[in-house]
């Protein structure tokens, strides 16, 4: 019998102007019952003058009001504990996941024990467009408190997957699973990936070679979509990256690679995604860069219409080679992330990419911003793998290459010895901005 090439053929295939259709049955439904049952979006359609009726194109959804995380969070303190964006009763709630809060109090993220099963059944679909099959043992190492990521676990067991429940444990630990398990996939950050093979390979294990690890499945970082970095760590490991993106309030995962590994498919049946202009927020054309805008058609504990998720991205505006009908998109950073030096919008990953590409360095590094004379410059920091490379020219290389991509140079280059940059566990933190401390002092 022939392998199933789609966890949904029907689903994942549909032709656009059908799955266009269902879009639109789907979020006038949708919108009616956020209308209906939740107090907070009744009042803000009411203030701008839409509802259930305006939808009379997918276009129309254009006219209704952003929410985002500020929004979240307003709500759920003014009616705790889950806020007033919430459409159902909370008995019929049977799972919260939490955000990490580091910017504020902590938001929570209900589902019903629908939203939970059309949840894993997105996950299942994801995890088999990247390749994983009943026979994979794959070892969850994300974290279980609280996090979205957590029970996303059970999309593979639904997949028929053997499932390792490892959460976040020690890297020794983990390391010890993939070697007594020799599991085959696992999901981790595109940083986490790195530092792990790393410290394998300082324990004597080569994980190319000692581990069964074939697909890392990699999110919460824009390295997973940043052809170098990928590239990196697949020699590492000498297993495919597949990337995911996830927001905790929406899904764990909403979008991800598949065997194409050209953008991320949304699950686009489940979850409209519009990409906007940061300064406008109209529309931007087909693969250009812009705001990731997501609105639910069916999660019905909080509906999430037009929510601002502050990631930027990029569209393909071409259908998928895998015969997935579902938009495909790139992440390229967070809005918050993103700096501005003479005019120009620049993103971390867009350095990361010219420092992963030129030979010599080891593709570590570090971004700083400062002020002079009132006007924003940025410095990087490197490290060179090559002893015999000469440090001037590699600077010279590197800023030579950052002002053909990006129009502007960096202010200075320092290229270091290896091992000199902080190295991070999980995310990584590669930009240091030194802006605000030389205002305030
Ligand atoms: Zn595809």
């Amino acid at each position: 019998m022939t392998e199933k090439r789609y966890w949904n053929e029907k689903v994942e295939t549909l032709p656009r102007h059908e799955l266009e259709a269902y879009q639109l049955q789907q979020l006038r439904e949708h919108v009616a019952w956020a209308y209906e049952h939740s107090p907070y979006y009744r009042q803000s359609f009411d203030a701008a003058g839409v509802g259930p009726d305006t939808l009379e194109s997918l276009d129309d959804l254009r006219k209704f009001p952003f929410v985002n995380k500020q929004t979240e969070r307003e709500r759920q303190a003014a009616v705790p504990l889950l806020g007033d964006m919430v459409a159902v009763p909370e008995e019929d709630v049977v799972f919260v996941s939490a955000s990490s809060g580091s910017t504020g109090m902590a938001t929570l993220s209900p589902f019903t024990a629908g939203d939970f099963d059309d949840f894993q059944d997105a996950e299942a679909r994801l995890f088999w467009a990247a390749g994983m099959r009943p026979r994979d043992r794959y070892v969850h190492a994300l974290n279980f408190t609280l996090f979205v990521g957590g029970p996303d676990v059970i999309g593979a067991q639904r997949l028929g997957a053997l499932c390792i429940w490892a959460g976040a444990i020690p890297s020794e630990r983990l390391l010890h699973i993939l070697k007594e398990m020799q599991p085959t996939v696992t999901w981790t950050t595109p940083s986490y990936a790195w530092f792990l093979g790393e410290t394998a390979k300082k324990h004597g294990i080569d994980p190319a070679t000692d581990l069964a690890i074939r697909k890392i499945i990699v999110a919460g970082e824009p390295g997973g979509s940043i052809p170098a970095t990928r590239q990196a760590i697949e020699k590492l490991w000498n297993a495919e990256l597949y990337d995911f993106y996830g927001i905790s309030d929406i899904f764990g995962a909403c979008a991800g690679m598949c065997a194409v590994r050209e953008g991320l498919h949304i699950v686009e049946d489940q979850i409209l995604m519009e990409v906007l202009d940061l300064n406008t927020q109209q529309p931007v054309k087909p693969g250009e860069a812009g705001e990731l805008v997501l609105t639910t058609l069916r999660k019905k504990a909080r509906p999430m219409i037009r929510f601002r998720t502050g990631d930027i991205v990029k569209e393909f505006p071409e259908l998928c080679p895998c015969g997935r009908t579902h938009k495909r998109f790139e992440v390229l950073g967070r809005v918050d992330d993103m700096f501005i030096v003479s005019g120009v919008n620049i993103f971390p990953s867009d350095i990361e990419y010219v420092v992963r590409n030129l030979p010599g360095l080891n593709g570590e590094y570090r971004i700083t911003l400062y002020r002079e004379n009132h006007l924003t410059k940025f410095e990087i920091e490197v490290e060179k793998d090559d002893l015999s490379a000469s440090e001037t020219e590699l600077a010279d290389q590197l800023s030579h290459r950052i002002k053909s991509r990006l129009g502007v140079r960096p202010a200075h280059v320092k290229v270091l010895p290896e091992n000199t940059l902080p190295r991070a566990t999980h995310k990584a933190k590669r930009v240091v901005d030194q802006r605000e401390e030389q205002a305030t002092g």
